[in-house]
């Protein structure tokens, strides 16, 4: 009989097995090459049979059922573009899975009888905004301004001025958005200043709606003025004023954001927002306001073209329902002392297994949701800049900032719970 060792598997014959092919494209090559020597070793151990090489591999390090893979977001960004925007609480996961089988969606369970699409979300929304009559959800933020222009502008002219000609980013263009749904934009005043006269003398049978839009991701400073919503409103047109952000009630953090509440109660007919900004929800287009105003978005074909599955409204309406739990929140008003502590202790389980760990202040910032200004003081860890890399590479994978030739990790929007993890994943690097 040939002694098992004799006959360990090779490197390259294990990694070409066709059982490995998701795992190679998953895992860094050092993951998996690591899992293929410890299969190897256990081998010429004797404590496992060469055959049972490749199982041990595919054990070792479990694939994902996809491909997206989580991460720990410690670049103190809060709506993070990239990372997926806001990452969602606790009990919006939960709904997740509750509605991922067959679900009552549309259809009442005490009549057997087909029900209205969405309608818990919509109430939570009404419910949390009490400016709003009533409320629709779409795909996004784009989509909702979509829907706002194909079903209220058709053929007519939206009034908006030029210093509201947004990009919003990756050339995503309000304006050009706004004209492919074939309604016609009536621009008023230059780009710094815009006046309510302007506005009322662009009015007309053709005008459709007057735009307010909420400039999220820059601001203007200098000679500058705009309108507010309330002005806009004495108009005697609709005003449909776009928020971008998705923040229901006035933050005191960030003052210098618009709520869809103050908007309404201002007068404006409706509001759109994102879900997955501010509110930290699943992406969604929020459309809050009159309900004849609503009705009439409800009614549109693009309605039915541009509506969310059963999981975005089971997020929703979780994420509406237990606000308090929100991630995002959570990482927004993170105290800095508590950053701090966090960071204290991490340094110093870091540095009793000699890795060159420092705590040092971070900025964080509020990214893709809005508040360009905002400033959020906390805490980070500062390793070599060479730590980035690798931690991309590692698992779980962390995604950290660069800033001054240093590898900072901001503890702003990683969660408590997973501070270990992240101490295990800087070891691992070393
Ligand atoms: C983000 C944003 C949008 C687009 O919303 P999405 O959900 O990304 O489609 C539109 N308008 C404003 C003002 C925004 O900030």
């Amino acid at each position: 009989m040939t002694d098992p060792r004799r006959t360990v598997p090779g490197t390259d014959t294990i990694l070409a097995d066709p059982r490995l092919t998701a795992m190679r494209e998953q895992l860094h090559p050092a993951v998996l090459k690591r899992a293929v020597h410890a299969a190897q070793d256990a081998v010429r151990a004797g404590h496992l049979r060469p055959d049972g090489v490749v199982d041990a591999v595919l054990a070792a390090a479990p694939v994902r059922p996809c491909s997206l893979r989580s991460v720990l977001n410690a670049t103190g960004v809060v709506v993070h573009t990239n990372l997926g925007r806001a990452p969602l609480s606790t009990r919006a996961r939960e709904a997740i899975r509750e509605a991922a089988g067959y679900v009552d969606v549309e259809y009442d369970v005490g009549n057997g009888t087909r029900a209205r699409r969405g309608t818990a979300a919509t109430t939570a929304l009404c419910r949390t905004v009490p400016a709003a009559e009533d409320a629709l959800v779409v795909n996004n933020g784009a989509a909702a301004l979509a829907l706002a222009a194909a079903a209220l502008a058709n053929d007519q002219e939206i009034i908006v001025s030029r210093g509201e000609l947004v990009e919003i980013g990756d050339g995503f263009r309000i304006p050009e958005l706004l004209a492919a749904t074939g309604a016609r934009l009536r621009e008023v005043g230059s780009t710094n200043r815009t006046a309510l006269s302007d506005y009322a003398a662009a009015l007309g049978p053709q005008t459709g709606f007057v735009l307010k839009v909420h400039p999220s991701n820059f601001t203007v400073r200098g000679f500058v003025s705009s309108v507010s919503v309330s002005e806009l409103a004495g108009l005697g047109v609709p005003v449909v004023a776009d928020l971008g952000s998705g923040l229901l009630h006035s933050d005191p953090l960030l003052p210098d954001e618009p709520a869809a509440q103050s908007w309404l109660s201002a007068g404006a007919n409706l509001v759109t927002a994102s879900g997955d900004k501010l509110l930290g929800g699943p992406q969604a287009g929020l459309l809050l306001g009159r309900r004849d105003s609503v009705r009439r978005l409800r009614g549109h074909p693009f309605a039915r073209a541009l509506r969310v599955d059963k999981l975005t409204l089971a997020a929703l309406e979780a994420t509406l329902l237990d606000a308090a739990d929100s991630p995002v929140r959570a990482a927004l008003h993170a105290d800095p002392d508590w950053l701090h502590r966090r960071a204290s202790a991490l340094v110093t389980d870091l540095a009793a297994d000699g890795v060159p760990a420092e705590a040092v202040p971070s900025t964080g910032v509020v990214g893709g949701g809005g508040a360009p200004q905002a400033r959020l003081p906390g805490w980070a860890i500062a390793l070599p800049e060479r730590f980035a890399d690798m931690l991309r590479a590692g698992r779980p994978c962390v995604v950290t900032r660069i800033e001054a030739g240093r590898c900072l990790l901001d503890l702003r929007c990683v969660p408590a719970d997973a501070d270990e993890q992240l101490a295990e994943a800087v070891r691992a690097c070393t």
